[in-house]
């Protein structure tokens, strides 16, 4: 059995219902991916998530939540800590995010990691910049060092940097940081726009000439509505996406784009239909309001 190994911080999410009252759910990016890829993937592949709860009711809930989904988790427990959460409020139609996850016990997921549980080679170990992002700079790095090894031993790194640099104490640490993690990583799931924005990338082309020198063997630049560039094997190729007509919530368009991507590429489908995959899942995300539509 292939396995997919999510790593990162998922929290407490207050939506509000057409009335105004909240809805209580989870959700955060990596753990997105995670439920997306369990959705997609047959029995032939096994998802699990990497973090850390505490040892309060909403840790339990949590817990319980990934396992009713079907992912395994790997949650080390820490005493006394709780998880994060976010709100979202919805005025004139616009959506704002507000979060409470400076103290919650994800930042700590690194603290004594060794060893990638239940992986071997093949098998797709994936995290994002938000993941880096929550952790304190030792944390970071012991990660990165992890996936490293784990790189070595034959394990397929996938890594979305998902740059957001208000989780930062400025960008060029992010970027720095970024770009530390594009080095341990195979298979780097970069946003143009976001890219743009904080690497002055002038095209996707450039994106992936980024990371490629950085040693990221396959590198998918997502566009939003555009056609995704992959670059792998000395190649380039453009994968064809239509705008879509109706977009009702982008929120883990690049989630889920990443679920059925990675998924597809466990089944071993050539990059270019991995690519597809990934779009039309991102499709049908954004044809509905959450994080975590049935798709
Ligand atoms: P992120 O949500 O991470 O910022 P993007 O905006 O680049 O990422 O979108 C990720 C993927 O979602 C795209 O590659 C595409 O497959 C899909 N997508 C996003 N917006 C649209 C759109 N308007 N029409 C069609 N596909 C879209």
């Amino acid at each position: 059995m292939k396995r997919l190994l999510a790593i990162g911080e998922c929290m407490i999410e207050l939506a509000p219902d057409a009335a105004g009252k909240f809805d209580m759910g989870f959700a955060g990016d990596t753990f997105n991916t995670a439920w997306y890829a369990r959705r997609l993937a047959g029995d032939q592949i096994s998802v699990g998530y990497l973090s850390a709860v505490g040892d309060d009711e909403p840790s339990h809930r949590m817990t319980a939540f990934m396992e009713d989904a079907g992912i395994k988790p790997h949650l080390a427990k820490r005493v006394g800590r709780s998880v994060g959460l976010y709100m979202i409020s919805l005025k004139n139609g616009e959506r704002s995010f507000s979060y409470w996850r400076d103290s919650s016990a994800a930042r700590t997921l690194a603290d004594d990691l060794t060893v990638l549980p239940d992986l071997q080679a093949g098998d797709v170990a994936y995290f994002s910049g938000i993941t880096l992002a929550v952790l304190p700079a030792a944390g970071r790095r012991t990660l990165l060092d992890v996936l490293s090894k784990a790189r070595g031993d034959g394990i397929q790194i996938a890594f979305d940097p998902n740059l957001r640099p208000r989780l930062w104490s400025d960008s060029q640490t992010m970027c720095d940081w970024i770009m530390q993690a594009a080095s341990v990583s195979d298979i780097a799931l970069p946003s143009f726009e976001d890219e743009q924005t904080f690497f002055g990338d002038t095209n996707p082309a450039k994106t992936a000439d980024r990371y490629s020198a950085a040693g990221v063997t396959t590198v998918i630049v997502k566009d939003g509505p555009r056609d995704v560039l992959i670059r792998y094997a000395g190649r380039e190729e453009l994968v064809p996406n239509d705008p879509a007509r109706t977009v009702i919530d982008t929120t883990a368009a690049g989630d889920s784009f990443n679920a059925g991507y990675l998924v597809a590429k466990l089944q071993e489908h050539p990059d270019a239909s991995a690519v597809a995959e990934g779009c039309a899942v991102a499709r049908k995300v954004i044809a509905a309001r959450g994080a975590l539509v049935e798709v």
